[in-house]
């Protein structure tokens, strides 16, 4: 650690050098890294970002689909965008599948013993239950989707299925990591209703070194008949481990969780009209739902008011973009997606030009890098901007998927980014009770919404030129 001054003195070189070598690129850089730290003091001093996330998590709290408290967190979401300064706010219907968890329980009896024990559980997201009834069978555990293949149907059938894969915690990016484990709750399920089984636990999708189940989103294979889908923590899944090497363990699953329809709701967008070329969108967004679990402070109330934290730092600065600036909260991310195929599809209908839809949905942790999933041309301008970024410690500009909520928009050929930030901590808390305000640090909330808002005001001020169109 460096003495306070000396410090000090050691950032402004750092500051000065960037700048430096700005300078020698392009004078315009030179303006944009003066702007770029205007911008990231308003944030840091002033920014609201921090008690916006405060009043969604404590206010409204967590917002599954189609629930009164994700109808709250539209109107909140309105109201954040209005008090920002948008010049527009509105709100784009959208329908939604609500899924409803009920009451649920998981008990193991272990061998001869009397009395089963109960762990905490969370069923899939979009699991059907037991309808409340207790469904026990003998527990069969298969580590990998390859053990459960080579498993007999005979020794499948009517039984109910562990899946006992880890997240692998060698996995450096926990992203790669959440791929190569989400599958157990994506598709074992269906595997093992294909099998006969009655019912599936799953070790959760979790780099937690706790007991917290993990719930998600997964959907039954229009082959199969639905069995229910549950998940344990990473303890529970241990202590089952060590007891099924010892003797036999009958499970008790108890869920009361089904799908109850459709719900109308919405997408809340607002916007500042462009200068010069207001029929050029850039977007910025998060999404709105959360699981039903903890209070989605990093997934993804946090992208939300970074996103919001856009508009309003343009507007506090009186910066008037030279392209429409859009911050879109999604709903509906978690269990359908719904949000981002209802806007996708209207700004086809229209005809909207967006020359960039950035995405930030990976927790509120300090930015790192932005994902860039465009052609090499548009990549190429991004990333001469990465001097400009250096200062703050956003350094990564890879080729990497937008985000799911911007992935029908880049279906249609729109350029997409997503805000990369520090990926370690952000599987132990997604989609579990953890997932609170309080586990969401104010300045790395920050610079995540400067990092947004630097990009955003680039793209807006210089356009973005792809190969063959120059807008
Ligand atoms: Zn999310």
């Amino acid at each position: 650690m460096l003495l306070p001054a000396l410090y000090y003195f050691y950032l402004m070189k750092r500051i000065l050098s960037c700048l430096l070598i700005s300078l020698s690129a392009a004078p315009v850089v030179a303006n944009d890294s003066l702007t770029l730290k205007k911008m990231s003091d308003e944030i840091m001093l002033r920014g609201t970002c921090y008690d916006n996330l405060r009043v969604l998590c404590k206010q409204v709290g967590h917002r599954l689909s189609g629930t009164p408290a994700a109808a709250k967190a539209v109107e909140w979401g309105q109201k954040a965008l209005t008090v920002a300064g948008a010049d527009k706010v509105w709100l784009q219907a959208v329908d939604v599948p609500h899924w409803i968890r009920g009451k649920e329980t998981l008990k193991f009896q272990f061998g001869k013993d009397k009395t089963p024990i109960e762990v905490p559980v969370l069923s899939i997201g979009n699991s059907i239950g037991t309808d409340g009834k207790i469904l026990s069978s003998p527990l069969i555990m298969v580590n990998s989707i390859d053990e459960f293949n080579a498993l007999p149907a005979e020794k499948v059938k009517g039984k109910i299925i562990f899946f006992n894969y880890r997240f692998r915690q060698d996995i450096i990016n926990t992203f790669e990591g959440y791929g190569d484990c989400g599958k157990y709750r994506w598709t074992a399920p269906n595997m093992a209703a294909a099998k006969g089984a009655a019912g599936t636990i799953i070790r959760s999708v979790s780099t937690g070194l706790d007991d917290a189940p993990h719930t998600g989103s997964m959907r039954y294979a229009d082959t199969v008949k639905p069995i229910p889908a549950m998940a344990i923590g990473n303890t529970s899944a241990d202590m089952l481990e060590e007891k099924i090497k010892q003797g036999t363990v009958t499970a008790y699953m108890q869920s009361e969780c089904r799908m109850a329809g459709t719900v109308r709701s919405y997408n809340v967008i607002g916007e500042i009209t462009g200068s010069e070329y207001p029929e050029h969108i850039v977007l910025v967004g998060g999404h709105l739902d959360s699981w039903d679990v903890g209070e989605g402070a990093h997934d993804d109330g946090a992208g939300c008011v970074q996103s919001i934290e856009v508009i309003r730092t343009m507007k506090a600065l009186g910066i008037r973009p030279k392209r429409t600036v859009r911050a879109v909260l999604f709903m509906n991310e978690e269990n359908g997606l719904k949000g981002g195929l209802a806007y996708a599809d209207s700004a086809k209908a229209k005809n909207e030009k967006h020359i960039l839809a950035i995405e930030t949905d990976a927790g509120g942790f300090s930015p790192r890098g932005i994902a860039l999933d465009m052609g090499e041309y548009e990549r190429e301008q991004i990333t001469s901007y990465r001097n400009l970024f250096l200062p703050y410690g956003v350094y990564d500009f890879a080729q990497q998927h937008g985000g799911a909520d911007i992935s029908p928009l880049h279906k249609q050929g729109v350029p997409a980014a997503g805000l990369v930030p520090d990926p370690q901590r952000y599987f132990d808390l997604h989609h579990t009770a953890n997932d609170v305000f309080e586990a969401v640090n104010h300045r790395e909330l920050k610079l995540g919404a400067f990092t947004l808002t630097a990009l955003v005001y680039l793209v807006s001020e210089h356009g973005l030129k792809s190969a063959n169109v120059q807008p």
